[in-house]
């Protein structure tokens, strides 16, 4: 298991909760300032402090089912149905570099899709400009290197 120093920084609308949550967690698997190595209390360590928060390749779920998009409020469930993930628009995505990174990527493949306009049928190339608009607010608002 890594220290403080080897954590994400996240960032996102949950991205302060996933620190807090991490950031305990991490105190329990401290002892003396020494990482807990034993694989038992390691393990049950995991269980009690479990911080709920899932890694994605997109977005970082921190999750809270009372505003989780993909459940209902008669499905709430323990864990997020990541299948159905609405990562734009949920309060509970935080954002890793790496989901940063994959969400740019997204976003350029979408414009070199939009670039190619003789091929798109117009309900097409509507669906990709909307999820194009979507994602570049999305990463205006959520991507510290875009307010630089
Ligand atoms: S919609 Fe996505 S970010 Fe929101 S709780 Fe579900 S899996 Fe997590």
């Amino acid at each position: 298991m890594g220290t403080e120093a080897d954590r994400p920084t996240l960032t996102g609308p949950a991205g302060a909760e996933a620190e807090a949550r991490l950031a305990e967690l991490a105190r329990h698997t401290l002892f003396d300032g020494q990482a807990v190595t034993d694989e038992a209390r390691l393990r049950r360590i995991a269980a009690h402090h479990d911080p709920h928060v899932y890694p994605g390749t997109f977005v970082t779920c921190v999750y809270n089912p009372d505003r989780a998009l993909c459940r209902t409020s008669a499905d709430p469930g323990e864990h997020p149905a990541m299948a159905d993930c609405q990562p734009l628009a949920c309060r509970n995505t935080a954002l890793t570099s790496a989901n940063l990174h994959a969400l740019t990527d997204h976003l350029t493949q979408l414009e070199i899709a939009l670039a190619d306009d003789n091929h798109l049928a117009p309900y097409n190339r509507h669906r990709l400009q909307e999820q194009h608009r979507v994602t570049a607010v999305f990463l205006a608002r959520h991507d510290p290197a875009s307010a630089e």
